[in-house]
């Protein structure tokens, strides 16, 4: 049975005392969760939250790492660093990074590999754009984004890998997509799941749902078959909004 994961992306927010109180907001909020729930704060807090959140419901994640274990690589966090602090996740591909930081599926496999080796556990992301929605090529998009950047993996490492749909034109946007064009989507990513690993795989992915995922809109999206949680950012910065959404 696939887990049901609700995972908070933090960004670029938060000093370390912001960070600590909303963290421990969170924890107390929460109390005990059937669900996993994961919050990805900035690199430089990771080692003072795996303190905090110790002994409690909350997991952490990074919200990417570089492809090489070491080396000179002058401002970069590789895997080996975040296995170190005894982190469970990495956050890989969120469509910012594919944006701002020029990332692509080939990069992808080699951030993925890093991770893995490591003992993380991968939040994959994918996402189409507006325009490429319109135009129609939404489903290949998001196909292609699975086989390039995961299809390497063999089966049984699949079991590490979680992927999240984060339409890039609902991030950020305010805009979320309906439940009903999420569920669509997501049953595609499964059969592209089933077609290449076979139905026990597919069906043991758990594939999260992000873009202005908000208490209001939550429980729909995670009604849905297919949709197992969310990856949740702005309303992760409020102990208050993302507890709710998890409740959700
Ligand atoms: C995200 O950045 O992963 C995200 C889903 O953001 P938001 O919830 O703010 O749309």
């Amino acid at each position: 049975m696939r887990k049901q994961i609700v995972a908070g992306n933090w960004k670029m927010n938060n000093n370390l005392q912001e960070a600590k109180e909303l963290c421990s907001s969170i924890i107390s909020q929460l109390g005990v969760s059937d669900k996993e729930v994961i919050i990805a704060p900035s690199y430089v807090h990771l080692a003072s939250l795996v303190e905090f959140t110790k002994g409690s419901a909350v997991m952490l994640a990074a919200q990417n790492c570089h492809q090489e274990l070491s080396g000179a690589y002058t401002g970069e966090i590789s895997a080996s660093m975040l296995a170190y602090l005894g982190l469970d996740y990495v956050i890989l591909g969120h469509s910012e990074r594919r944006v701002h930081n020029g990332e692509d599926n080939a990069l992808l496999v080699k951030k993925v590999n890093a991770a893995i080796s490591q003992g993380l556990k991968v939040i994959y992301c994918c996402g189409e754009t507006l325009e490429q929605r319109k135009s129609g090529v939404h489903f290949d998009l998001i196909t292609n984004q699975i086989m390039e950047g995961l299809f390497h993996l063999d089966a049984e490492t699949m079991n590490r890998i979680v992927i999240a749909y984060e339409p890039l034109w609902a991030v950020g946007t305010g805009v979320t997509a309906t439940s009903a064009q999420a569920q669509e989507m997501h049953a595609h990513i499964r059969k592209v799941l089933t077609d290449k690993y076979g139905a026990d795989v597919a069906q043991n992915t758990s594939i999260l749902y992000g873009g202005s995922c908000v208490p209001s809109n939550a429980g729909e999206l995670f009604a849905q078959t297919d949709v197992d949680g969310g990856l949740i950012g702005g309303a992760s910065l409020n102990a208050e909004d993302f507890t709710s959404i998890i409740k959700a």
